[in-house]
Protein backbone atom coordinates (compact mmCIF):
# COMPACT_ATOMS: atom_id res chain seq x y z
CA UNK A 1 0.00 0.00 0.00
CA UNK A 2 2.69 2.59 0.35
CA UNK A 3 3.84 2.11 -2.98
CA UNK A 4 0.52 3.50 -3.62
CA UNK A 5 0.49 7.00 -1.41
CA UNK A 6 3.90 7.47 -3.03
CA UNK A 7 2.07 7.54 -6.44
CA UNK A 8 -0.92 9.18 -5.77
CA UNK A 9 0.19 11.58 -2.70
CA UNK A 10 1.21 14.52 -5.11
CA UNK A 11 -1.93 14.42 -7.03
CA UNK A 12 -3.87 15.03 -3.96
CA UNK A 13 -1.65 17.36 -2.93
CA UNK A 14 -2.42 21.01 -3.99
CA UNK A 15 -6.36 20.48 -3.29
CA UNK A 16 -5.50 19.36 0.37
CA UNK A 17 -3.08 22.44 1.10
CA UNK A 18 -5.49 24.48 -0.56
CA UNK A 19 -8.56 22.98 1.88
CA UNK A 20 -10.66 25.64 4.42
CA UNK A 21 -8.54 27.26 6.41
CA UNK A 22 -9.05 28.19 9.87
CA UNK A 23 -8.72 31.29 10.52
CA UNK A 24 -9.28 32.96 14.41
CA UNK A 25 -9.88 36.54 13.24
CA UNK A 26 -13.26 34.92 10.89
CA UNK A 27 -14.12 32.88 13.78
CA UNK A 28 -14.06 35.74 16.23
CA UNK A 29 -15.82 37.98 13.99
CA UNK A 30 -18.60 35.03 12.87
CA UNK A 31 -19.53 34.94 16.53
CA UNK A 32 -23.30 35.01 17.91
CA UNK A 33 -24.01 38.87 18.67
CA UNK A 34 -24.37 37.86 23.13
CA UNK A 35 -21.28 38.83 25.08
CA UNK A 36 -19.29 35.65 24.81
CA UNK A 37 -16.19 34.59 26.78
CA UNK A 38 -12.73 34.54 25.09
CA UNK A 39 -9.28 33.92 25.62
CA UNK A 40 -6.75 36.14 25.17
CA UNK A 41 -6.14 34.91 21.83
CA UNK A 42 -9.83 35.47 20.77
CA UNK A 43 -10.81 31.97 21.06
CA UNK A 44 -14.34 31.83 22.41
CA UNK A 45 -15.84 29.23 24.78
CA UNK A 46 -17.88 26.84 22.79
CA UNK A 47 -17.25 23.37 23.67
CA UNK A 48 -17.27 21.46 26.61
CA UNK A 49 -16.03 17.80 26.93
CA UNK A 50 -17.51 16.17 29.56
CA UNK A 51 -15.83 12.62 30.81
CA UNK A 52 -18.27 10.93 32.86
CA UNK A 53 -15.91 7.69 34.01
CA UNK A 54 -12.04 7.17 33.56
CA UNK A 55 -13.47 3.64 33.29
CA UNK A 56 -13.31 1.60 29.79
CA UNK A 57 -14.57 -1.88 29.01
CA UNK A 58 -12.01 -1.91 26.21
CA UNK A 59 -7.80 -1.81 26.40
CA UNK A 60 -6.92 0.34 23.40
CA UNK A 61 -3.61 -0.15 22.86
CA UNK A 62 -3.27 3.25 21.75
CA UNK A 63 -5.04 4.87 24.83
CA UNK A 64 -5.47 2.16 27.85
CA UNK A 65 -2.51 -0.11 27.01
CA UNK A 66 -3.17 -3.45 29.20
CA UNK A 67 0.34 -3.21 30.78
CA UNK A 68 -0.84 0.15 32.77
CA UNK A 69 -4.40 -0.16 32.81
CA UNK A 70 -4.05 -4.00 34.18
CA UNK A 71 -5.70 -5.23 37.29
CA UNK A 72 -4.22 -2.98 40.05
CA UNK A 73 -4.53 0.09 38.26
CA UNK A 74 -6.62 2.41 40.57
CA UNK A 75 -9.64 3.58 38.90
CA UNK A 76 -11.73 7.08 40.43
CA UNK A 77 -13.68 6.12 43.73
CA UNK A 78 -17.33 6.05 43.06
CA UNK A 79 -17.35 9.41 45.49
CA UNK A 80 -14.73 11.05 43.36
CA UNK A 81 -16.61 11.18 40.42
CA UNK A 82 -19.19 13.99 39.84
CA UNK A 83 -22.56 13.33 40.57
CA UNK A 84 -25.76 13.78 37.76
CA UNK A 85 -26.58 16.99 39.40
CA UNK A 86 -23.08 18.37 40.17
CA UNK A 87 -22.78 17.89 36.29
CA UNK A 88 -25.95 18.86 35.63
CA UNK A 89 -25.13 22.46 37.17
CA UNK A 90 -21.74 22.64 35.51
CA UNK A 91 -23.51 22.67 32.21
CA UNK A 92 -25.96 25.12 33.00
CA UNK A 93 -23.53 27.74 34.11
CA UNK A 94 -21.11 26.75 31.35
CA UNK A 95 -24.10 27.77 28.55
CA UNK A 96 -24.57 30.39 30.72
CA UNK A 97 -21.12 31.44 29.54
CA UNK A 98 -21.71 30.55 25.79
CA UNK A 99 -21.34 27.00 25.38
CA UNK A 100 -22.96 25.79 22.75
CA UNK A 101 -21.99 21.74 22.28
CA UNK A 102 -21.64 19.31 24.94
CA UNK A 103 -19.73 16.37 24.13
CA UNK A 104 -20.09 13.21 26.87
CA UNK A 105 -17.01 11.31 26.82
CA UNK A 106 -14.80 8.91 28.85
CA UNK A 107 -13.28 6.66 29.51
CA UNK A 108 -16.43 4.55 27.76
CA UNK A 109 -19.10 6.81 29.00
CA UNK A 110 -21.72 3.84 28.89
CA UNK A 111 -20.22 2.27 31.18
CA UNK A 112 -21.66 4.64 33.70
CA UNK A 113 -24.80 3.69 35.15
CA UNK A 114 -27.96 5.28 34.16
CA UNK A 115 -26.50 7.75 31.96
CA UNK A 116 -29.52 8.54 30.09
CA UNK A 117 -30.65 9.93 33.48
CA UNK A 118 -27.75 12.53 32.65
CA UNK A 119 -29.04 12.67 29.21
CA UNK A 120 -32.50 13.57 30.32
CA UNK A 121 -31.02 16.27 32.66
CA UNK A 122 -28.97 18.07 30.01
CA UNK A 123 -31.47 17.70 27.35
CA UNK A 124 -34.11 20.24 28.48
CA UNK A 125 -31.80 22.85 27.00
CA UNK A 126 -32.75 22.79 24.27
CA UNK A 127 -30.69 25.09 22.42
CA UNK A 128 -27.29 23.16 23.55
CA UNK A 129 -25.70 20.65 20.38
CA UNK A 130 -25.74 17.65 23.23
CA UNK A 131 -24.14 14.64 22.06
CA UNK A 132 -21.88 11.26 22.93
CA UNK A 133 -18.72 9.71 22.09
CA UNK A 134 -18.76 5.81 22.61
CA UNK A 135 -16.60 2.63 21.69
CA UNK A 136 -20.54 0.85 20.39
CA UNK A 137 -20.05 -1.99 22.34
CA UNK A 138 -23.27 -1.51 24.79
CA UNK A 139 -24.89 0.89 21.78
CA UNK A 140 -26.62 -1.65 20.63
CA UNK A 141 -28.55 -2.22 24.02
CA UNK A 142 -28.94 1.66 25.21
CA UNK A 143 -29.48 3.79 21.59
CA UNK A 144 -33.09 3.57 22.29
CA UNK A 145 -33.04 4.55 26.26
CA UNK A 146 -30.90 7.56 24.64
CA UNK A 147 -32.82 8.81 22.25
CA UNK A 148 -35.69 8.40 24.43
CA UNK A 149 -33.96 10.67 27.04
CA UNK A 150 -33.04 13.60 24.36
CA UNK A 151 -29.95 12.52 22.76
CA UNK A 152 -29.62 13.90 19.61
CA UNK A 153 -26.70 12.11 18.17
CA UNK A 154 -23.81 9.77 18.29
CA UNK A 155 -20.03 9.04 17.62
CA UNK A 156 -18.93 5.30 17.35
CA UNK A 157 -15.18 4.72 17.59
CA UNK A 158 -14.11 1.87 15.00
CA UNK A 159 -10.75 1.14 13.67
CA UNK A 160 -10.79 -1.95 11.51
CA UNK A 161 -13.93 -3.76 9.79
CA UNK A 162 -11.30 -6.45 9.71
CA UNK A 163 -12.44 -8.32 12.64
CA UNK A 164 -8.95 -9.39 13.81
CA UNK A 165 -7.70 -6.06 13.38
CA UNK A 166 -9.91 -4.95 15.44
CA UNK A 167 -9.91 -7.63 18.23
CA UNK A 168 -6.26 -7.12 18.20
CA UNK A 169 -7.06 -2.74 18.59
CA UNK A 170 -9.40 -3.39 21.61
CA UNK A 171 -7.23 -5.88 23.16
CA UNK A 172 -10.10 -7.61 24.97
CA UNK A 173 -11.14 -9.61 21.97
CA UNK A 174 -14.16 -7.89 21.23
CA UNK A 175 -15.99 -8.50 18.21
CA UNK A 176 -16.32 -5.84 15.26
CA UNK A 177 -19.79 -7.17 14.83
CA UNK A 178 -21.48 -5.62 17.73
CA UNK A 179 -20.17 -2.75 17.15
CA UNK A 180 -21.59 -2.45 13.79
CA UNK A 181 -25.23 -3.61 15.21
CA UNK A 182 -24.76 -0.49 17.75
CA UNK A 183 -24.10 1.90 15.06
CA UNK A 184 -27.06 0.21 12.64
CA UNK A 185 -29.64 0.55 16.07
CA UNK A 186 -27.95 3.92 16.64
CA UNK A 187 -28.81 4.93 13.46
CA UNK A 188 -32.24 2.77 13.23
CA UNK A 189 -33.73 4.92 16.15
CA UNK A 190 -32.75 8.25 14.86
CA UNK A 191 -29.35 9.35 16.33
CA UNK A 192 -28.07 10.13 13.13
CA UNK A 193 -26.06 10.84 10.86
CA UNK A 194 -23.65 8.65 13.06
CA UNK A 195 -20.41 9.76 12.93
CA UNK A 196 -17.53 6.86 12.89
CA UNK A 197 -14.30 7.83 13.98
CA UNK A 198 -11.20 5.90 13.34
CA UNK A 199 -7.53 6.45 14.72
CA UNK A 200 -5.20 5.03 11.78
CA UNK A 201 -2.13 3.84 13.24
CA UNK A 202 0.78 3.20 10.84
CA UNK A 203 1.23 -0.87 10.67
CA UNK A 204 -1.34 -1.66 12.27
CA UNK A 205 -4.64 -0.83 10.82
CA UNK A 206 -3.89 1.57 7.78
CA UNK A 207 -4.73 -1.70 5.61
CA UNK A 208 -8.01 -0.97 7.27
CA UNK A 209 -8.57 2.46 5.89
CA UNK A 210 -9.90 1.61 2.23
CA UNK A 211 -12.87 -1.37 3.59
CA UNK A 212 -13.62 1.72 5.70
CA UNK A 213 -14.59 4.13 3.44
CA UNK A 214 -15.93 1.12 1.36
CA UNK A 215 -18.29 0.24 4.09
CA UNK A 216 -19.38 3.36 5.30
CA UNK A 217 -19.92 5.56 1.77
CA UNK A 218 -23.42 5.59 0.48
CA UNK A 219 -24.39 4.40 3.95
CA UNK A 220 -25.07 8.06 5.55
CA UNK A 221 -22.84 7.70 8.27
CA UNK A 222 -19.89 9.93 8.36
CA UNK A 223 -16.60 7.97 8.90
CA UNK A 224 -13.56 10.08 9.78
CA UNK A 225 -10.34 9.76 9.90
CA UNK A 226 -8.12 10.81 13.02
CA UNK A 227 -4.15 10.75 12.94
CA UNK A 228 -2.22 8.71 16.18
CA UNK A 229 -2.06 11.34 18.76
CA UNK A 230 0.53 11.74 21.41
CA UNK A 231 -1.85 11.89 24.49
CA UNK A 232 -0.60 10.60 27.71
CA UNK A 233 2.14 9.04 28.25
CA UNK A 234 1.29 5.15 28.32
CA UNK A 235 0.62 4.65 24.52
CA UNK A 236 4.31 4.88 23.11
CA UNK A 237 3.43 7.53 20.30
CA UNK A 238 6.12 8.05 18.21
CA UNK A 239 6.08 10.10 15.14
CA UNK A 240 6.10 7.84 12.57
CA UNK A 241 3.09 5.99 13.89
CA UNK A 242 1.41 8.59 12.48
CA UNK A 243 -0.23 8.51 9.21
CA UNK A 244 -0.91 11.67 7.69
CA UNK A 245 -4.13 13.01 6.74
CA UNK A 246 -3.29 13.83 3.13
CA UNK A 247 -1.98 10.82 2.46
CA UNK A 248 -4.99 9.10 4.13
CA UNK A 249 -7.15 11.36 1.36
CA UNK A 250 -4.98 10.38 -1.26
CA UNK A 251 -5.59 6.86 -1.24
CA UNK A 252 -9.35 7.32 -0.83
CA UNK A 253 -9.22 9.58 -3.63
CA UNK A 254 -7.38 7.21 -6.05
CA UNK A 255 -10.46 4.94 -5.23
CA UNK A 256 -13.49 6.93 -4.71
CA UNK A 257 -12.36 10.57 -5.92
CA UNK A 258 -13.31 13.23 -3.35
CA UNK A 259 -13.45 17.33 -3.03
CA UNK A 260 -13.02 19.84 -0.08
CA UNK A 261 -15.98 20.51 1.51
CA UNK A 262 -16.85 23.66 3.26
CA UNK A 263 -17.01 23.45 7.59
CA UNK A 264 -19.91 23.35 8.67
CA UNK A 265 -19.21 25.77 11.28
CA UNK A 266 -15.65 27.53 11.98
CA UNK A 267 -14.01 26.58 14.40
CA UNK A 268 -15.22 22.10 13.39
CA UNK A 269 -11.79 19.82 13.99
CA UNK A 270 -12.83 17.50 10.99
CA UNK A 271 -11.79 18.46 7.83
CA UNK A 272 -15.02 17.87 5.27
CA UNK A 273 -14.57 16.32 1.95
CA UNK A 274 -17.47 14.56 -0.53
CA UNK A 275 -17.14 11.84 -2.50
CA UNK A 276 -17.59 13.08 -6.35
CA UNK A 277 -20.48 10.46 -7.06
CA UNK A 278 -22.54 12.45 -3.88
CA UNK A 279 -22.25 9.19 -1.76
CA UNK A 280 -21.58 11.06 1.18
CA UNK A 281 -18.60 12.73 2.79
CA UNK A 282 -15.48 11.60 4.83
CA UNK A 283 -13.65 13.80 7.59
CA UNK A 284 -9.87 14.04 8.15
CA UNK A 285 -8.72 14.92 11.81
CA UNK A 286 -5.17 16.23 11.50
CA UNK A 287 -4.39 16.75 15.07
CA UNK A 288 -0.68 16.19 14.01
CA UNK A 289 0.13 17.27 10.69
CA UNK A 290 -2.30 20.12 10.72
CA UNK A 291 -2.57 22.15 13.94
CA UNK A 292 -5.96 23.68 14.65
CA UNK A 293 -5.35 25.22 18.01
CA UNK A 294 -5.72 28.88 16.43
CA UNK A 295 -9.77 27.70 16.19
CA UNK A 296 -9.68 25.42 19.56
CA UNK A 297 -12.75 26.21 21.44
CA UNK A 298 -13.27 23.66 23.61
CA UNK A 299 -12.88 22.97 27.08
CA UNK A 300 -12.97 19.66 28.74
CA UNK A 301 -13.87 18.37 32.16
CA UNK A 302 -12.76 15.47 33.87
CA UNK A 303 -15.14 13.00 35.67
CA UNK A 304 -13.66 14.05 39.41
CA UNK A 305 -14.19 17.92 37.88
CA UNK A 306 -11.10 19.24 36.88
CA UNK A 307 -11.15 21.32 33.98
CA UNK A 308 -9.08 21.17 31.43
CA UNK A 309 -8.73 23.79 28.49
CA UNK A 310 -6.38 21.82 25.98
CA UNK A 311 -6.17 17.99 25.68
CA UNK A 312 -2.62 18.57 26.19
CA UNK A 313 -2.60 20.24 29.46
CA UNK A 314 -0.68 19.35 32.45
CA UNK A 315 -3.08 20.75 35.09
CA UNK A 316 -7.16 21.14 35.52
CA UNK A 317 -8.34 23.38 37.50
CA UNK A 318 -10.73 22.14 40.36
CA UNK A 319 -14.45 22.84 40.23
CA UNK A 320 -15.42 19.53 42.41
CA UNK A 321 -14.53 21.25 45.59
CA UNK A 322 -16.25 24.45 44.76
CA UNK A 323 -19.68 22.53 43.87
CA UNK A 324 -19.01 20.76 46.94
CA UNK A 325 -18.37 23.95 49.37
CA UNK A 326 -21.55 25.02 48.39
CA UNK A 327 -20.46 28.24 46.49
CA UNK A 328 -23.00 29.95 44.35
CA UNK A 329 -23.27 30.14 40.92
CA UNK A 330 -21.93 33.72 40.53
CA UNK A 331 -18.57 31.99 42.51
CA UNK A 332 -18.61 28.97 40.10
CA UNK A 333 -19.35 31.15 36.79
CA UNK A 334 -15.92 33.62 38.10
CA UNK A 335 -13.95 30.53 37.67
CA UNK A 336 -14.88 29.33 34.74
CA UNK A 337 -14.16 33.37 33.04
CA UNK A 338 -11.00 32.90 34.84
CA UNK A 339 -10.13 30.13 33.87
CA UNK A 340 -10.79 30.61 30.14
CA UNK A 341 -9.46 34.62 30.61
CA UNK A 342 -6.13 33.19 31.00
CA UNK A 343 -6.04 30.19 28.34
CA UNK A 344 -3.13 30.09 26.65
CA UNK A 345 -2.69 26.39 25.60
CA UNK A 346 -1.63 25.93 21.61
CA UNK A 347 0.03 22.42 22.16
CA UNK A 348 -0.03 21.17 18.77
CA UNK A 349 0.91 24.32 16.89
CA UNK A 350 4.08 24.25 19.24
CA UNK A 351 4.45 20.74 18.67
CA UNK A 352 4.42 21.29 15.04
CA UNK A 353 7.53 23.77 15.41
CA UNK A 354 9.70 21.28 17.80
CA UNK A 355 9.39 23.30 20.79
CA UNK A 356 7.81 20.93 23.07
CA UNK A 357 8.22 18.09 25.44
CA UNK A 358 6.08 18.34 28.52
CA UNK A 359 4.43 15.41 30.93
CA UNK A 360 1.02 14.71 29.80
CA UNK A 361 -2.20 13.33 31.38
CA UNK A 362 -4.26 10.33 29.77
CA UNK A 363 -6.81 10.73 27.32
CA UNK A 364 -8.81 7.86 29.01
CA UNK A 365 -8.89 10.87 31.74
CA UNK A 366 -9.67 13.74 30.08
CA UNK A 367 -11.64 11.75 27.65
CA UNK A 368 -11.54 12.28 23.43
N1 LIG B 1 -14.44 5.30 24.93
C1 LIG B 1 -15.04 6.20 24.01
C2 LIG B 1 -14.57 5.93 22.62
O1 LIG B 1 -13.59 5.21 22.43
O2 LIG B 1 -15.21 6.46 21.71
C3 LIG B 1 -14.86 7.65 24.36
C4 LIG B 1 -13.52 8.08 24.90
S1 LIG B 1 -12.16 7.92 23.77
C5 LIG B 1 -10.83 8.51 24.78
C6 LIG B 1 -12.51 9.26 22.66
C7 LIG B 1 -11.81 9.19 21.33
O3 LIG B 1 -10.43 9.37 21.53
C8 LIG B 1 -11.97 7.90 20.57
O4 LIG B 1 -12.49 8.17 19.28
C9 LIG B 1 -10.57 7.36 20.48
O5 LIG B 1 -10.37 6.63 19.32
C10 LIG B 1 -9.75 8.62 20.55
N2 LIG B 1 -8.37 8.40 20.97
C11 LIG B 1 -7.93 7.80 22.09
N3 LIG B 1 -6.58 7.81 22.14
C12 LIG B 1 -6.17 8.44 21.01
C13 LIG B 1 -4.89 8.77 20.47
N4 LIG B 1 -3.76 8.46 21.10
N5 LIG B 1 -4.85 9.42 19.30
C14 LIG B 1 -5.98 9.76 18.64
N6 LIG B 1 -7.21 9.50 19.10
C15 LIG B 1 -7.30 8.83 20.27
FE1 LIG C 1 -11.67 2.91 26.00
FE2 LIG C 1 -12.25 4.74 24.18
FE3 LIG C 1 -9.78 4.60 25.20
FE4 LIG C 1 -10.59 2.66 23.61
S1 LIG C 1 -10.33 4.83 23.04
S2 LIG C 1 -9.57 2.38 25.59
S3 LIG C 1 -12.74 2.54 24.07
S4 LIG C 1 -11.61 5.13 26.30
FE1 LIG D 1 -6.89 22.68 21.35
FE2 LIG D 1 -4.80 22.02 22.81
FE3 LIG D 1 -5.52 20.49 20.74
FE4 LIG D 1 -4.41 22.90 20.34
S1 LIG D 1 -3.43 21.15 21.26
S2 LIG D 1 -6.22 22.05 19.30
S3 LIG D 1 -5.26 24.06 22.08
S4 LIG D 1 -6.71 20.85 22.60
Amino acid sequence: MSGLYFLVAPRLAAPWRAAPTRNPDTLAHSLPPTPVLQDPRGRPLHDLRISVTDRCNFRCTYCMPKEVFGRDFQFLEREALLSFGEIHRLVRLFHDQGVQKVRITGGEPLVRRKLERLIEMLAYMDDLDLTLTTNGSLLRQKARELRDAGLKRVTVSLDALDDATFRAMNDVDFPVEKVLEGINEASAVGLAPVKVNMVVKRGVNEHQVLPMARYFKGSGHILRFIEFMDVGLTNGWRMEHVVPSAELAAVINAEFPIEPADPNYLGEVAERWRYLDGSGEVGFISSVTQAFCSTCTRARLSAEGKLYTCLFATQGTDFRSLLRSEAPDEEVSALIRGVWGQRQDRYSELRSSGAVNLPKIEMSYIGG
